[in-house]
């Protein structure tokens, strides 16, 4: 079993852009800069974002951190979008998810420009990703193809199975796979809380991505033997004998899981990171596409 180690792989990626922004500075061009907005004061959403703006700093983008109350309306957050869609100093820039429920998280995504989607989460980004344009890919299933590309997983005329569809994990992860590219060419299969015998068709997936949202949802009798499994999901769950009072599951059963499998990534250490290093490229991406 090989351990698909999205730290690594970030890590290596974020050597690989800091090198570029070196570049693109000594040429005289721009510092690439990412803004985040976060609103309200959730724990587990201060802590991505807090992520993303250290990763900034670590590959030398310029960073800044648009913190909202949690009782925004939404017209003024739409207002706070505006200003960042109109500020050249800003290449690109993500509002965290999930919004507190008075605001529309779809209208939000819509009102932020396509050329600084660094999320990828705009109807035109997604676009054309659909039809394998240049485009800013949505930032976890991005991740996910680029550690199977840096793992060599083989993937043409695979089974891929994804649990789950939602629009910013599941679905799109579901046509990268389908896409006739490396990693790509699988045959897809997309499954959901609506899918018939679940288990068989988890089981039949040569490789296996889990976005599901359920802390260690699937077990060694829903994988396959040899099977390539990613898992997306990510819990905090209390837990005593740490110092920090919890511990982080993934939504695969990771320790009974893993002996049967080819490659598997862990949680942490997974997916994560890898969503990071994803952001930071689009961030790139925006850069050169302005030039
Ligand atoms: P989501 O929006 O809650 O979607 C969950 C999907 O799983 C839905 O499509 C749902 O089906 C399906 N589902 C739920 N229960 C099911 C069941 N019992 N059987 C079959 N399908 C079921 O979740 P998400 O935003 O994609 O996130 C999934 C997980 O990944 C979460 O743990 C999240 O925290 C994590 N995540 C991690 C990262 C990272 O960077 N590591 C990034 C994003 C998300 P229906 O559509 O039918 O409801």
């Amino acid at each position: 079993m090989i351990l698909v180690s999205g730290k690594e792989v970030s890590n290596k990626i974020k050597d690989e852009i800091a090198l570029e922004v070196e570049k693109l500075k000594s040429n005289g061009g721009k510092t690439p800069h990412l803004a985040a907005v976060l609103v309200g004061d959730d724990g587990a959403s201060r802590t991505y974002v807090n992520a993303k703006v250290k990763a900034c700093e670590r590959v030398g983008f310029g960073s800044t951190l648009v913190q909202l109350d949690n009782d925004i309306s939404e017209a003024d957050l739409l207002a706070e979008i505006d200003q960042l869609n109109n500020n050249d100093e800003i290449d690109g820039f993500i509002v965290q998810l999930p919004l507190p429920n008075h605001i529309d998280e779809q209208k939000v995504t819509e009102a932020i420009n396509p050329a600084k989607d660094v999320d990828g989460f705009h109807p035109v980004s997604l676009g054309k990703m659909l039809l394998h344009l240049p485009s800013f890919l949505p930032a976890t299933p991005y991740g996910i193809v680029e550690m199977l590309r840096h793992y060599n997983i083989p993937t043409e005329g695979k089974h891929c199975v994804v649990l789950g569809r939602s629009h910013i994990v599941g679905s799109p992860m579901s046509v990268l796979m389908a896409r006739k590219d490396y990693p790509g060419n699988c045959t897809v299969t997309l499954a959901h809380s609506r899918t018939q015998n679940l288990k068989e068709v988890a089981a039949s997936a040569d490789i296996l991505i889990v976005a599901i949202g359920k802390p260690e949802f699937v077990t060694a009798d829903m994988v396959k033997e040899g099977a390539t499994v990613i898992d997306v999901g990510i819990h905090r769950v209390e837990d005593s004998s740490k110092k920090s009072g919890f511990k982080l599951l993934g939504d695969v059963k990771f320790d009974e899981v893993a002996p049967k499998c080819s490659h598997i990534s862990p949680v942490p250490g997974g997916v994560g990171p890898m969503t990071i290093a994803s952001l930071l490229k689009n961030t790139l991406l925006a850069v050169q596409l302005k030039n």
